[in-house]
C-alpha cells in the first residue's frame, strides 16, 4: 500500500527519493517526474486542532 500521492498530478506512482537538507523525506513522481515532500502539507494545523480543549473554558 502506498498512501503517498503526487502533489502535482495526484498519481500514486511515486517512490521515495532520499531526503532534503532539513531531513524531510522527498519523493519523485514517475508520471510527471517532479519531486515533492508530502510532509510539507501537514504543516497547516488550525488552532482548533492544536488545542481542542481551549473551547471548554
Ligand atoms: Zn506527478
Amino acid at each position: 500500500m502506498n498512501s503517498i500521492v503526487c502533489r502535482y498530478c495526484q498519481s500514486e506512482n511515486v517512490v521515495k527519493y532520499g531526503h532534503i537538507h532539513n531531513g524531510k523525506k522527498r519523493y519523485i513522481c514517475y508520471d510527471c517526474h517532479r519531486q515533492f515532500t508530502p510532509d510539507a502539507q501537514k504543516k497547516y494545523i488550525s488552532d482548533e486542532q492544536k488545542n481542542p480543549w481551549m473551547k471548554c473554558y
